[in-house]
């Protein structure tokens, strides 16, 4: 069995940018992805735009070009994946890591479904995007009600209700909108979130405050049924014709993933992975973490612009050695 010098678990923006750093040094390395390249991006709302520029989601110094001042969903595939042609990664895809554990000193064994490995360092970078944060609520199993969205053709005409007041949930309610669905939003906070792409926020504003979409300020949805919702508003409780919920509540890290590694979280609600900030090692010596899954509960602290960096930490700290 190769015993190689670098395991990275996932193949997102921040995988690959490991792989980069570590291909730079000469490392014997292998990317392990469940799915395609960046595949959180492929599984990203269609038309979606980033809210960076599109050198900020550069890696490994190569440009990338875009006509439009940020890139789509598209443009970031065609980038990442021309990335892939460019350094010719040593890359297993559609492969799921489903266990690592430390063997002695100098050696994990990383378990798939597929294959064994054995590797001296191992890199996490298996960001977010897979496990939805749920609402809890009854009716939340119907077959109506997605945490994913991917374009609005299929809402055209229907009644639409979307959860939540951040990026997801407002290019959602707006697309829909535009598409002829008719659009209630149910909102947590009495305000839209100051984090929204600072170029949507007014036209999110614009369509509540003409009433074109119907926005619900601190309320939450109590129940879901199959023609209807009932929220919980300021005023008491309503009910609301309903044929499709788009539950854009958010998306947490697989932290029982880390923990079963052994990986320390903090003991209060964020589940902040214990590690390094300047190397990225975890409590487990050998073990790093990069990209937007140091963050724990904290999905909005680490995104590909800033976490770009930690790549070059992490193999920086293995090659000093
Ligand atoms: P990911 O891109 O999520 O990659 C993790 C990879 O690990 C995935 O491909 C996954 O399939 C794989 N994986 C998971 N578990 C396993 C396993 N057990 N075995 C093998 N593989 C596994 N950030 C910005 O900087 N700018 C933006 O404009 C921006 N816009 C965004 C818009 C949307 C709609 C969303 C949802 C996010 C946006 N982000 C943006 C955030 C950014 O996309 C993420 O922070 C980024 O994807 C993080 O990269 P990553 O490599 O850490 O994780």
């Amino acid at each position: 069995m190769t015993d190689y010098d670098l395991i990275i678990v996932g193949g997102g923006p921040i995988g690959l940018a490991c792989a980069i750093e570590a291909q730079k040094k000469n490392l014997n390395y292998l990317i392990i992805e469940k799915g395609a390249i960046v595949n959180s991006i492929f599984n990203y709302p269609l038309y979606m735009t980033f809210f960076s520029t599109a050198e900020r989601l550069e890696i490994g110094d190569i440009p990338f070009n875009c006509l439009a001042p940020k890139p789509g969903r598209q443009e970031a595939l065609e980038y990442y994946r021309n990335i892939h042609r460019y350094f010719n990664f040593s890359i297993n895809l559609f492969e799921k890591v489903t266990k690592i554990e430390k063997k002695n000193q100098n050696h994990f064994e990383i378990v798939t479904d597929k294959n064994n490995y054995s590797s001296k360092n191992v890199v996490i970078a298996t960001g977010f995007y897979d496990i939805p944060i749920t609402m809890n609520v009854k009716g939340e199993e119907l077959p109506k009600v997605r945490h994913y969205y991917k374009e609005a053709h299929e809402y055209a005409f229907r009644n639409v209700l979307v959860v939540g007041a951040n990026n997801s949930s407002v290019d959602a309610a707006l697309e829909c909108w535009r598409k002829g669905a008719n659009v209630t939003m149910v909102i947590r906070k009495n305000e839209i979130n100051n984090r929204v792409k600072y170029w949507v926020k007014p036209d999110i504003e614009n369509r509540i405050a003409e009433g074109s979409i119907k926005a619900y300020f601190e309320s939450n949805i109590t129940e879901i049924r199959d023609n209807e919702v009932e929220i919980e508003t300021p005023e008491g409780k309503i009910t609301i014709e309903n044929d499709f919920v788009l539950a854009l509540t958010g998306y947490k890290p697989d932290l029982n993933f880390l923990e079963t590694i052994g990986i320390q979280l903090s003991s209060d609600e964020l589940k902040i992975p214990v590690y390094n900030p300047e190397t990225m090692e975890t409590n487990i010596e050998g073990l790093f973490l990069a990209g937007v899954v140091c963050g724990g509960m904290q999905t909005h602290k680490w995104f590909i612009e800033n976490s770009r960096i930690h790549a070059k930490m992490i193999v920086d700290y293995i090659t000093s050695e």
